[in-house]
């Protein structure tokens, strides 16, 4: 076994996610307290220059056709054998499509222990530790991370992606990719989401109406205040699986990812899958009766309070601010 800490770099139509920079960020840590090197995998095709403002001490570089876009067969087979020749402390993965596509596997194949849905790693007197955020969110399980090594998945958490960005270059290390050829699973194409009638991922004032909202004709409730603040209305999944919202609107997991100025969540309970889909947000508020929510160790500030109360309250402030 290394000391070395592994960050597996994902990567979509030439853009890195904002997961890959906060595990390189919960990454740094762990490498200077173990006394190994923080080391990003990136695989791809043409895809070298992504690893330009990666905060890694060395970039292993695999170059394959078959690695253009996301393939869990072709990661499979070479994450395989770069965590086999490697022998990393840890290896940090997202709990993302991606990440979550390939670890459980990883984890059987190298009958390696996984740690799942951390949102926190740290050193203690020379021991690694885990915060994994379990039953979507409502319990923090804190422990030791196995030796020789572990994988982990990681969600949005106590990391910034600033942190996992450089301006210096690091060193990139060319790796002969493993045998590709017969995958079982071959990437064929993107289909875009139909546009809808606001793109979230491009607005700086977010309302996010969660399953607290009970019912559609209350999201007028939410809709005065967006109004309000001039802002749109995203959901989370409860709110368009109930055809409430159209699927544009959905933030997480399985919607967009948003980057807004304000980001309002009312109604939300801070699921990873939700929390996953907000990136850096400068001003993140949630209004949650249960003040036990997840969604309050994400948030900036935090209200404990009944939506159907405090909403109406304060879209009567902003109004009355603004003059009527
Ligand atoms: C593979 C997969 C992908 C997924 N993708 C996504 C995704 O992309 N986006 C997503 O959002 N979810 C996704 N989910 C679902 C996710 O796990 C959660 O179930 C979902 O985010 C919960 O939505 P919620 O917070 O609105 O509802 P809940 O978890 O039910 O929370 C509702 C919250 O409202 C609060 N509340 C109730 N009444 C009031 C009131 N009057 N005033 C204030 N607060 C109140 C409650 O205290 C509670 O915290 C995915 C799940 C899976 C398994």
């Amino acid at each position: 076994m290394t000391s070395d800490i592994y960050v597996l770099i994902e990567h979509l139509q030439g853009q890195v996610s904002e997961m890959s920079y906060m595990m390189l960020a919960a990454g740094r840590p762990l490498a200077e307290a173990s006394g190994g090197n923080l080391v990003a995998m990136l695989l791809g095709q043409d895809a070298q220059e992504l690893a330009a403002d990666l905060d890694a001490d060395r970039v292993l570089y695999v170059e394959h056709p078959a690695l253009a876009e996301f393939s869990p067969d072709a990661y499979l087979r070479v994450l395989t054998d770069l965590i086999q020749q490697g022998n990393p402390r840890a290896v940090l993965m997202g709990e993302t499509s991606i990440g979550a596509d390939v670890a459980g596997t990883l984890s059987a194949r190298l009958n390696l222990p996984i740690v799942s849905l951390c949102r926190n790693a740290y050193a203690e007197g020379g021991t690694l530790k885990f915060v994994s955020q379990i039953y979507g969110g409502k319990v923090l399980a804190e422990g030791d991370l196995p030796e020789p090594t572990t994988l982990m998945t990681m969600v949005p958490g106590d990391f910034k992606a600033e942190a996992g960005q450089s301006a210096t270059a690091p060193e990139i290390v060319p790796i002969s990719p493993p045998d590709l050829e017969g995958l079982k699973v071959t990437h064929k194409q993107f289909i875009e989401p139909e546009a809808g009638d606001v793109d979230i991922a491009k607005e700086p004032i977010l309302i996010a109406v969660g399953r607290g909202i009970q019912q559609e004709m209350n999201l007028e409730i939410a809709q005065e205040l967006a109004e309000a603040l001039g802002g749109e209305l995203c959901a989370s999944r409860p709110v368009v699986d109930q055809g409430w919202m159209t699927t544009g609107r959905l933030v997480g997991k399985s919607g967009k990812t948003v980057k807004p100025k304000v980001y309002l969540a009312i109604g939300i309970s801070g699921a990873p899958e939700h929390a996953e889909g907000i990136g850096d947000t400068e001003l993140f508020i949630a209004i949650n009766t249960d003040e036990q929510a997840p969604i309050f160790d994400i948030a900036k500030y935090g209200a404990a309070a009944d939506l159907f109360d405090l909403i109406p309250a304060v879209t009567e402030k902003i109004k009355e601010a603004k003059g009527g």
